[in-house]
């Protein structure tokens, strides 16, 4: 069945990460049952009743409709104003405790994966590597606290892994309560 979903370049398995999920439900946007919806973030000063089917979402329907972005802008740095775009409102979006944000690599956003703990980040030495040197430049300076931090990923906190699609090198942010 999820043959048929729309393709997301920048979240390439929207049911795998939780951000879509096969439901019975009418689409806010077209009114229609798809069988199919979107259960992550839209920011919006409308009102909406309802939630989007993936559809809406790909064909930026739902962003145009109600004035609305899937992700915030923050983070999308060097990248085309079409990226931009094609991210924030034609591209589902994922459940984090913090806001959600993009990553970039080689100019362009990167695709998001999902939700990891330690053994799938550490699967991917290079994120875990770039995630350990951010968060020494955010002020983790204490190596022994940064690396229990980092290996107890998947307890509490997370780590949202991206892959470039234009390198395919790994990378990731933590994102906790
Ligand atoms: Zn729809
Ligand atoms: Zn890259």
């Amino acid at each position: 069945m999820s043959a048929s979903l729309p393709f997301f370049r920048y979240h390439p398995d929207p049911l795998a990460s939780g951000s879509i999920r096969a439901a019975a439900e009418t689409c806010a946007c077209c009114k229609r049952n798809r069988g199919w919806i979107y259960t992550a973030t839209f920011y919006t000063a409308h009102e909406v009743n309802g939630r989007f089917c993936p559809w809406c979402i790909s064909d930026g329907s739902a962003a145009e409709r109600f004035a609305g972005e899937f992700t915030d802008s923050y983070g999308l740095d060097g990248v085309s104003e079409e990226v931009l775009h094609e991210v924030t409102r034609r591209t589902p979006g994922f459940h984090a405790w913090q806001d959600p944000h993009w990553l970039v690599h080689c100019q362009d956003a990167a695709a998001f994966v999902g939700e990891v703990g330690y053994t799938e980040l550490a699967a991917h030495p290079e994120a875990l590597d770039q995630l350990g040197t951010d968060m020494r430049l955010d002020g983790w300076h204490d190596e022994n606290q940064l690396e229990h931090f980092l290996t107890h990923l998947g307890d509490g906190a997370t780590a949202m892994l991206f892959r470039c699609t234009v390198c395919g090198t790994h990378l990731a942010y933590a994102d906790a309560s």
